[in-house]
């Protein structure tokens, strides 16, 4: 069976070296192990989709010498896969209404800060309601729907972070599924969107990491537990200072380097180092496809230095 992996950029900014490096292990291992790649574009977070930044990714993938098979998908032309999903799983009752707001939330959470950074929620609205109408009445507006995790540990095998496990009532807490509008959110659609597609392997940063757990439950809450993908997550690039590659880094655009003349493989000289692949001052496409070697993608966090920065741009 051919294997099956996506490039799912969001286009709420456009790409940098980080989200780039992300991208180019995922082409590199997928052409290398000859699997399929779609392009799926992740615009479901409508209000910070940034007009332009669909094109520019595209442009930026083609002129580092990624390409996918097919046309692009994007996530917000599944509307209608969406909201089946979220009215089967109101129909078997995997979900409850919630109608805490955030900063309920925030006030009764004993674990103030996952690991990825959101709110355990403490589970205030499970077993509060026996239907979405009562918790509209109750609310006077209408309710998120979050799915219960069992009180267990979730573990799992990465393929590059190794085995992780998370505990899932004091790290993960019951997750919102769906919004109040029943639109659905990043962790449903995901799920939805590699399904239909029938995505056998997800390769992304590991800032998503704990978002696997999230994604098994709702692969089993819809009865696909068969289409479970498997999971690879890359270090994520980091500044000097260890957060995550943003703005106050500098201008790391890929649109900007190719403004300035920097040229592809130079960029691609610096994004195959950070995956492991010895090279000189610039590599094709091809040559990162034939090096690729999981095994030697660095566990640690990618730095991104002044000294980088400095030799990217030190051709003009
Ligand atoms: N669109 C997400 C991002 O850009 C990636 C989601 C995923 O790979 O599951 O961070």
């Amino acid at each position: 069976m051919t294997r099956v992996t996506r490039l799912a950029p969001s286009p709420t900014g456009s790409l940098h070296l980080g989200n780039a490096r992300t991208f180019l292990a995922t082409w590199a291992m997928a052409r290398h192990g000859g699997w399929r790649v779609i392009l799926r574009i992740d615009d479901i977070d409508t209000p910070r989709v940034k007009p332009g930044t669909i094109q520019g990714a595209m442009d930026d993938l083609r002129w580092l010498g990624i390409d996918w098979d097919g046309e692009p998908t994007i996530q917000t032309h599944r509307a209608t896969d969406h909201a089946a999903a979220i009215a089967e799983l109101i129909a078997n009752q995997k979900v409850y209404p919630c109608i805490c707001t955030r900063k309920e939330i925030e006030l009764a959470a004993s674990a103030p800060h996952a690991e990825d950074g959101g709110l355990v929620y403490p589970g205030t609205c499970r077993d509060r309601f026996a239907s979405i109408a009562l918790a509209t009445a109750a609310a006077g507006r209408a309710p998120a729907l979050r799915l219960p995790v069992p009180d267990q540990v979730f573990k799992f095998v990465d393929e590059c972070a190794g085995e992780r496990q998370f505990d899932l009532a004091s790290e993960i807490g019951d997750f919102v599924i769906a919004k109040p509008d029943l639109s659905p959110a990043y962790q449903l659609a995901c799920v939805v969107g590699d399904s239909a597609a029938g995505v056998t392997d997800v390769i992304r940063a590991d800032d998503l990491l704990a978002s696997v757990p999230r994604q098994v439950l709702i692969y089993d809450a819809l009865g696909l537990a068969d289409c479970v993908p498997r999971y690879t997550h890359v270090p994520l690039v980091v500044g000097e200072d260890g957060k995550r590659l943003a703005k106050r880094h500098g201008d790391s655009r890929i649109a900007t380097y190719r403004e300035i003349g920097v040229p592809p493989g130079r960029v691609r000289a610096l994004l195959s180092r950070w995956l492991g692949i010895d090279c000189g001052d610039t590599i094709t496409a091809d040559e990162v496809k034939g090096r690729f070697d999981l095994r030697r993608v660095p566990r640690e966090p990618i730095i991104f230095t002044a000294g980088d920065e400095a030799w990217l741009r030190s051709v003009n």
